[in-house]
């Protein structure tokens, strides 16, 4: 903790740590006009407050004792040019204070000052969670009083600049909670005028669940007492007309002259969001920026939600749901830990927790909402929300829901797009994760297909086209969309005039093993060696002729090959390409393979036996084959139809989506070829590379410029 002057006395100085100063010194010195924001910013942390305490409560009433009543109060003062903000919230230690205001930064700071760079608006403040800066947008200095049950009552002090101080507070006692007392800056004096503040609450934070109470200074007319009236007789004895006694009956003062009365002033506290909670509330009469003030209020968003879906279940149980699917991802999507403020849950219209994680399944973990429940006793936990029927059905409805929710989000393609470049990672995860939802999730997919253009097609679309004798949906695992358009296993299936889905995401790879059917219709890899496409006799026929003719090639190249593929077969699916590496149906695709090689860096034992099983499928129609058999027909041992296969099997593999173990040695393999086509003498001195390679040379290669020829 970087202590300055440790022991002067009560007082404490403390330097802020670095970015944080940065960023004050941001704030203080941007020209930025929309400074109201820090109020809305400064209410939702006391807001948080509260909701903490009350939190605390529920299984500890006595965490209340010192103080029950839950409120946040602002009492502006023109002549001292304050603004005090005051909350019953939870509190802050001294360690809270020299903590979480000035000493450790969160992620949030640096990503917020690099947002703002790149063109962001400090009225985000609150979305990377360090808002409470946003109080230097208006004043020069901010002490912050605060009692919290564990501690004594403690003030922290800044006037920017690089350092703060916190002492122990022997002042006014708050019981427990909060004061934030503004020092505004010459100029804003309009901060402090109740209209000003009225309108900034109003347009804020009116949908804030404590009642935000404003020092209101008011004037009424008094009557004076009669000592009162003897001391203004005295005081002013020429202007004053003459008062008469009042009578004891009062029919009679009314004939007699009026008592004598005075302008008085006088304070009341004034509740600013008298609102019903908009949830509870009929959905016909809210209008489309309430909910878009009740979104940004709830998620400290700056934009408004994308769509939403506000609903009521009644029935054997109650209750009522508010759910948003917001316009972006979090700022803080990298940040492992579990992000909150998704879905708020209440009992009976009392706020109990934030980020229920039971209430919600993961993959809807970017819906953002709350929840408010007839039937959940006011005191449950996190543990007895684990196992609780009612969260269980409530939890069910929300999904359901949800899904309704994205079916309406589809109806328009353009605003669908954007949802599904937002959270299609969310929907493959449900397809994944949640069965009962599968075939409904399966809906909402979108893909690039070989016949669907620029624009991506739902499984739908790919069926109503599907050909009559087409039985099952193809698709092709890989890594982006050129590299699967043009890949050999596309090319047959294409030909044949059936259509093929390109699956690009890495999640694309776990989605399929958990959707094996759509609509009735098995999804086919055509990377896969079970691919079986509709032929008619004549195909048949040839495969037949084939298969036998190719017999003698294919038991060769098995030989050679040995245990780098489990079998060589031949095959039907190619038309360009002299040879194809498929996977078994039920060992990795290649790129399933890479996936893995990536994830499993760290220990790669567990590849071996995990690795895709590869099959190798040539192509009986294309000439390297053709000769290749002539070759072997006439000689099986022949040395240069070793070297050749060995070539053309690498090949395949990184034509088909694989990685080579050894791509130095494939290299001087390739670099062996060119060199036997060039005419060079195998003799003459070697690149660096090539020496210290593994190679085993070409052997028989005497004629060696005239196989290239063949070959090539
Ligand atoms: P955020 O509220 O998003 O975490 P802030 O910079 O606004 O970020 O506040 C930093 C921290 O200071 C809060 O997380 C909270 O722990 C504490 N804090 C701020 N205001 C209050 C308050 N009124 N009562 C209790 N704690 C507070």
């Amino acid at each position: 903790m970087p202590e300055l002057n440790q022991g002067a006395g009560d007082v404490e100085t403390f330097a802020f740590q670095a970015e944080i100063a940065q960023l004050m010194s941001l704030i203080i010195n941007t020209f930025y006009s929309n400074k109201e924001i820090f109020l809305r910013e400064l209410i939702s942390n006391s807001s948080d407050a509260l909701d903490k305490i009350r939190y605390e409560s529920l299984t500890d009433p006595s965490k209340l004792d010192n103080g029950k009543e839950l409120y946040i109060k602002l009492i502006p003062n023109k002549s001292e040019g304050t603004l005090t903000i005051i909350d019953t919230g939870i509190g802050m230690t001294k360690a809270d204070l020299v903590n979480n205001l000035g000493t450790i930064a969160k992620s949030g700071t640096k990503a917020f000052m690099e947002a703002l760079n790149a063109g962001a608006d400090i009225s985000m403040i609150g979305q990377f969670g360090v808002g409470f800066y946003s109080a230097y947008l208006v004043a020069d200095k901010v002490t912050v009083t605060s009692k919290h049950n564990d501690d004594e009552q403690y003030l922290w002090e800044s006037s920017a600049g690089g350092s703060f101080t916190v002492r122990s507070d022997d002042g006014e006692p708050l019981g427990r909670g909060t004061k934030i007392v503004l020092h505004m800056k010459e100029a804003l004096d309009e901060f402090l005028e109740e209209r000003k503040i009225k309108d900034i609450v109003k347009k804020h934070s009116q949908f804030i669940g404590y009642p935000i109470k404003l020092l209101v200074e008011k004037e009424r007319e008094k009557e004076l007492s009669d000592e009162e009236e003897e001391e203004a007789k005295e005081d002013d004895k020429d202007t004053k007309p003459k008062i008469e006694d009042v009578g004891e009956d009062e029919e009679s003062t009314k004939e007699k002259k009026k008592k004598k009365t005075i302008k008085e002033k006088y304070t009341e506290d004034e509740e600013l969001n008298k609102t019903k909670p908009i949830w509870t509330r009929n959905a016909d009469d809210i209008t489309q920026e309430e909910y878009g003030e009740f979104y940004k209020s709830l998620t400290n968003d700056w934009e408004d939600h994308l769509a939403v879906k506000h609903f009521s279940v009644e029935g054997q149980l109650e209750f009522r749901a508010l759910l948003f699917v917001p316009r972006r991802l979090p700022f803080d999507l990298f940040e492992n830990k579990k992000r909150k403020n998704n879905i708020k849950l209440y009992v009976r219209r009392v706020f109990i927790m934030d980020n229920c994680e039971e209430i919600i399944p993961e993959y809807l973990n970017f819906i953002k909402g709350v929840v408010d429940s007839e039937d959940l006793p006011l005191n449950i936990s996190r543990e007895m929300l684990q196992q609780n029927k009612i969260v269980k059905v409530i939890r069910k409805n929300l999904v359901k829901k949800c899904l309704e929710l994205f079916e309406e989000l589809s109806e328009d393609k353009e605003g669908y797009k954007k949802f599904y470049e937002l959270f299609s990672k969310n929907l493959k995860l449900g397809i994944h994760d949640d069965s009962q939802n599968r075939a409904k999730l399966a809906e909402f997919l979108r893909f690039h297909t070989s016949a669907s253009g620029d624009e991506a097609c739902s499984l739908k679309e790919y069926v109503s086209r599907m050909k009559e004798n087409q039985k099952h949906i193809y698709f092709i695992t890989g890594e982006n969309k050129e590299q699967v358009a043009n890949s050999s296993f596309v090319e047959r299936v294409k030909k044949r005039g059936f259509e093929v889905i390109y699956m690009t995401e890495p999640i694309d790879e776990y989605v399929v093993q958990q959707m094996k059917e759509y609509d009735g219709k098995q999804l086919v890899s055509v990377t896969k060696e079970s691919l079986e496409l509709p032929e008619d006799e004549e195909e048949k026929k040839k495969m037949e002729e084939d298969k036998t003719k190719f017999e003698g090639l294919c038991k060769v190249m098995k030989n050679i090959l040995d245990n780098k593929v489990e079998k060589v077969v031949v095959s039907n699916r190619l038309v360009e390409s002299p040879c194809c590496i498929v996977t078994s149906q039920y060992g990795w695709t290649a790129n399933m393979e890479r996936i893995m090689k990536a994830q499993a860096l760290r220990d790669t034992s567990t590849l071996g036996y995990m690795a895709a099983k590869k099959h190798l499928e040539v192509n009986p129609d294309h000439s390297i084959i053709e000769t290749l058999r002539q070759k072997a027909d006439v000689d099986k041992n022949d040395k240069a139809v070793k070297d050749l296969v060995i070539l053309l099997f690498e090949t395949a593999l990184l034509s088909s989506g694989f990685t080579l173990d050894e791509p130095g040695v494939h290299a001087s393999r390739i670099y062996r070829m060119i060199k036997l086509g060039l005419g060079i003498d195998e003799d003459e001195p070697m690149a660096a590379e090539e020496t210290s390679a593994e190679v085993p040379p070409l052997e028989g290669d005497a004629d060696d410029a005239s196989r290239m020829e063949e070959v090539d």
